[in-house]
């Protein structure tokens, strides 16, 4: 969104805190309009067709190997800018979605509780200028408020995971990341790890967010970081796993995206303040109380009361580690997190949610 000839500081000088840059840039950078559409296209290069083999064609998903999975609840993702700015204009002004943005965005079932940009985004369907540009018309000729802001705020963070990956380059992608923090012992055990890849833990709310993983090739943001909290504190596997899992699967993959988040998450990240646990039980308290996300991924849950569902006990699989904090073995939301938080296990965390 922002151009790097427009930042206030070369990209190598960018402050390690994101609350700084985002205020930085607001205060001191002008966003770039989109380019205009050309009237008129130049002629189209000179080649023979037939020299370099035809169009060619694009492969079915068929083709790959792959099949479609029919799921009811999700986005129907379908590439390319028109479809993309058909999406704009239904969450912002079609479904008016953007108003509740702030109030929603946290959500982990449907299509509407996030703008899913992101794929589009990802793959360069749209610009972020032109998401940019939309937020200030609606603001414009409907209303201004902090779900209007939440977009762009968000969109900032993308960007600064852009910048970061000039500044920090390579470490992005090593063990240590940024800050080369040598102090935690990770673990490469497959077993542990392919449980969690597949959605075997025993935890529905981590296995469902795998499940979704795999066969749409999106997750929420929320999910997101539980599983990257899960994976790296509770079962303290090698981050780089679980990011290379990722990128295999997702839609929006993005190489500054996945690989900052995840050295956030995994407390390696620039900015040690980010440091973070999510706790299973509060998560699900917070999050999907009536366990609505989890029995749809997990279909074998929906016949139990809905304050069962995120702890069945014996009516699920096994879990396969303790959590780190709160009893792993309670049957829904309280625990005694409390207590325990802040305290003795890889990577330090101070931040608790
Ligand atoms: P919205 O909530 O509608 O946000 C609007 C846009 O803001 C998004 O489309 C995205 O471009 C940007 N955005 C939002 N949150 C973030 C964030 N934390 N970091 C960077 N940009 C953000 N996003 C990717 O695009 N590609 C990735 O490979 C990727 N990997 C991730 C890995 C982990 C471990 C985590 C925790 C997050 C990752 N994200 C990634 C960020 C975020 O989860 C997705 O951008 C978001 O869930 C996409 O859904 P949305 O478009 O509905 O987002």
């Amino acid at each position: 969104m922002y151009h790097t000839d427009d930042l206030p500081f070369h990209p190598t000088e960018l402050p390690d805190v994101y609350t700084q840059f985002r205020k930085s840039v607001e205060s001191k950078c002008t966003i770039r309009s989109c380019f205009k559409l050309p009237t008129s296209l130049g002629p189209l290069p000179r080649c023979d067709l037939d020299e370099i083999g035809g169009w060619g064609c694009v492969p079915l998903v068929d083709d790959l190997g792959l099949h479609h999975e029919k799921v009811n609840m999700g986005m129907c993702f379908r590439g390319g800018e028109s479809a993309a700015l058909s999406r704009v204009n239904e969450y912002f002004w079609r479904k008016d979605l953007l108003r509740v943005y702030k109030e929603t965005r946290n959500g982990m079932l449907g299509p509407d509780y996030s703008t899913k940009f992101s794929p589009w985004l990802a793959s360069g369907c749209i610009s972020p200028r032109l998401v940019y540009e939309e937020v200030k018309r609606y603001e414009k000729e409907r209303q201004a408020n902090d779900s209007t802001y939440w977009v762009l705020f968000e969109l900032i963070w993308r960007d600064y995971f852009r910048f970061l990956s000039v500044k920090y380059v390579n470490s992005l992608f090593q063990i240590g990341g940024p800050r080369k923090v040598e102090s935690i012992k990770w673990s490469q055990d497959r077993v542990l790890f392919e449980s969690w890849r597949e959605g075997r833990t025993g935890y529905p709310l981590i296995d469902a967010n795998m499940k979704e993983l795999y066969t749409t090739g999106f997750m929420s943001n929320r999910g997101r970081q539980i599983v990257c909290s899960f994976l790296v504190r509770d079962m303290g596997i090698d981050w780089r796993m679980g990011a290379e899992w990722f990128e295999t699967c997702l839609l929006d993959y993005d190489p500054c995206s996945n690989y900052g988040n995840w050295t956030y998450g995994a407390g390696v990240g620039n900015d040690p303040r980010e440091d973070r646990y999510f706790s299973i039980p509060k998560q699900a308290q917070n999050y999907d109380p009536d366990g609505e996300y989890v029995a749809y991924w997990l279909p074998e849950l929906q016949a139990l009361p809905k304050d069962k569902r995120h702890f069945p006990g014996k009516s699920y699989i096994k879990q396969i580690v303790p959590l780190k904090f709160g009893s792993s073995n309670q049957r829904h939301g309280r625990s005694n997190y409390n207590r325990r938080q802040g305290k003795d296990y890889a990577g330090g965390s101070k931040n608790f949610y």
